[in-house]
């Protein structure tokens, strides 16, 4: 195509939306599974705030934006602005992926697939049965929750420094003889769990909450949903307690992003070559400090 046909016309927009956004890997991850698929497609990180992400996901409509991620703090707000929702995103409450339909946006969650993809393929972890404990009630908990239950773990114990949040949370999945919601304060009393999820932003400024190595059950997985720096301080917390496995949400983040892939393009991509090239990058930025 020549310089004059590309501007006749231009290739199609998508973006991830969020509030910080700066440092998100969608964009190097979106434009390498383009690469690989021969798509041509423009990706951009685009910042808004929470009281401006409706304008800014309408200018986005306006100029030919045909699909989008949703970023924190944003995946609950994304479900007002859908005129559709997918299964997923309507059992979470929370959407991280939106697919322009028509006049209207579709909201769709791919984050709980992403992680059991993560977790039963990479990993090997057979997640059946497990009791699991999972700390946070935002977007990101919301949209993993359905999916580790339907990936046959065990009973589920949410619990989150905004209580109310986690009850929420419990009441939308619906299943009150399995999920239950209980405050951060009364953690030591939980038991063991063999899988703990954790899902909060804290390891992004503040540390983490403090959690007694107790919680941990023999050979138990714990998976944090962020990856580089902002992971460090939980999975060291957890390879010190005695984990069997300690997961980042690097191969996560990847397999989220190819269920989109999949939903915008038809076309879901191959993801271990662009997971090793982030994985090798990520290792060299942890490690330099
Ligand atoms: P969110 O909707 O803003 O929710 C933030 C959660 O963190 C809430 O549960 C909040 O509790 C809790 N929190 C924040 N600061 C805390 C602190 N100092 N102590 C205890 N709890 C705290 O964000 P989100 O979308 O759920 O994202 C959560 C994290 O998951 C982010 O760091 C994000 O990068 C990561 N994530 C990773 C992937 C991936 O693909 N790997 C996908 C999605 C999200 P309150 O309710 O009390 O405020």
């Amino acid at each position: 195509m020549s310089p004059a046909d590309a501007d006749a016309f231009p290739a199609p927009r998508y973006a991830v939306f969020g509030q910080p956004v700066s440092h998100s890997l969608s964009p190097a991850i979106h434009a390498a599974f383009a690469r690989q698929q021969a798509i041509a497609l423009r990706y951009e990180a685009i910042e808004a705030a929470p009281e401006a992400f409706a304008d800014a996901l309408a200018r986005f409509a306006e100029g030919g934006g045909r699909g989008a991620n949703v970023t924190l703090p944003l995946k609950q707000a994304a479900v007002d602005l859908c005129a559709t929702l997918g299964d997923s995103a309507r059992r979470a409450g929370a959407v991280n992926t939106l697919v322009r339909d028509g006049a209207g946006w579709r909201g769709e969650n791919t984050d709980g697939r992403g992680l059991v993809r993560d977790l039963t393929e990479r990993a090997g972890l057979d997640l059946r049965a497990r009791r699991t404990l999972l700390i946070g009630a935002g977007g990101a908990a919301r949209g993993v929750a359905p999916a580790l239950l339907d990936a046959g773990i065990g009973d589920l114990y949410i619990v989150n420094r905004t209580g109310a949040r986690a009850d929420a949370l419990a009441d939308a999945l619906g299943e009150p003889g399995r999920v239950h919601s209980r405050y951060l304060d009364d953690i030591g009393a939980l038991g063991e769990f063999e899988l703990i999820v954790h899902a909060t932003s804290a390891g992004r400024g503040a540390p983490p909450p403090a959690l007694p190595r107790a919680l941990l059950a023999p050979r138990a997985a714990v998976v944090d949903l962020n990856y580089g720096e902002a992971a460090v301080p939980f999975l060291a917390w957890a390879r010190a307690s005695g984990a069997h496995d300690a997961i980042d949400g690097l191969g996560m983040l990847v397999e989220q992003a190819a269920e989109s892939f999949a939903l915008w393009h038809g076309v879901r991509p191959e993801t271990d070559t662009v997971y090793a090239e982030l994985r090798a990058r990520q290792n060299l930025l942890v490690t330099a400090d």
